[in-house]
């Protein structure tokens, strides 16, 4: 039986095209432009050596062949450049697009927002938004987080991963796009009830205990600093569970 095998086999991993191309271009340069040079002072040599019937003749052909060797193998490596695969994968965080060198079979770290790419079973996984309930940040997860902390608190976020999913499918509908002045989200009433109760939970990522506190000592800010159209769309969110909200300009 292998002992470790885990290790991961380095032709296995997907790569930034990019990366990798520019890699080969850089070879190719290093070679092409001295190899040519060798071979143009191997011409030089061989010409003028020719005319006086110098002994330098041979010299001459040498430079010229290392020259064009070198050139050769500079040439090689500007084919791989082409050779290079681009599979296009879209960030789930960033939704930019990544170019690998294959399918991924492991997590790949995207290069436009540097966040690891979730991969299971060579299959891109679903990722969730949440926002930090202590700082409001936008934060990621999926199936694969065990634990999630803040990306600009450092604080943890309590997360629900086995709860039913309307409200991350909320979450991951809205875009923080066009943010143009910030708003505050301002609970003025709610119900003491299930439904109230897990909508708020997941909205702010708090545990039951800190909900009940909130839904018991009314009106209270819930979230600052938020783009208008996700205050309004939790607005309507909380209406729906039988709660009043309002959204309002934040105060700064
Ligand atoms: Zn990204
Ligand atoms: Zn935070």
């Amino acid at each position: 039986m292998a002992q470790d095998t885990h290790e991961p086999q380095q032709e296995e991993i997907a790569q930034q095209s990019e990366t990798v191309k520019e890699q080969f271009a850089s070879e190719a340069l290093i070679a092409l432009l001295p190899g040519l040079l060798i071979a143009l002072v191997g011409g030089v040599v061989m010409y003028y050596q020719s005319k006086q019937g110098g002994l330098w003749v041979g010299l001459g052909i040498v430079f010229i062949l290392i020259g064009l060797g070198i050139a050769g193998y500079g040439l090689s490596r500007l084919k791989k450049v082409r050779e290079v695969q681009d599979v296009k994968i879209t960030c789930p965080f960033c939704q930019e697009v990544n170019a690998l060198t294959m399918e991924p079979h492991s997590d790949f770290r995207c290069s436009h927002c540097n966040r690891e790419v979730p991969i299971q079973n060579g299959k891109m996984l679903q990722v969730y938004q949440v926002r930090c309930g202590f700082c409001n940040a936008l934060n990621f997860y999926s199936e694969k987080s065990t634990g999630l902390i803040c990306e600009e608190c450092d604080r943890e976020i309590p997360i629900a991963t086995d709860e039913a999913s309307p409200a991350k499918k909320v979450f991951a509908a809205y875009t923080i796009k066009d943010d143009n002045q910030p708003y505050d989200l301002i609970l003025t009433s709610a119900p003491d009830s299930e439904d109230m109760v897990k909508c708020l939970q997941q909205m702010l990522a708090l545990n039951r205990n800190q909900v009940k506190d909130i839904i018991g000592d009314l009106p209270q800010t819930l979230l600052t600093g938020i783009p208008k159209k996700k205050a309004e769309l939790l607005v309507a969110q909380i209406s729906v569970h039988k709660g009043t909200a309002e959204s309002q300009v934040s105060e700064s």
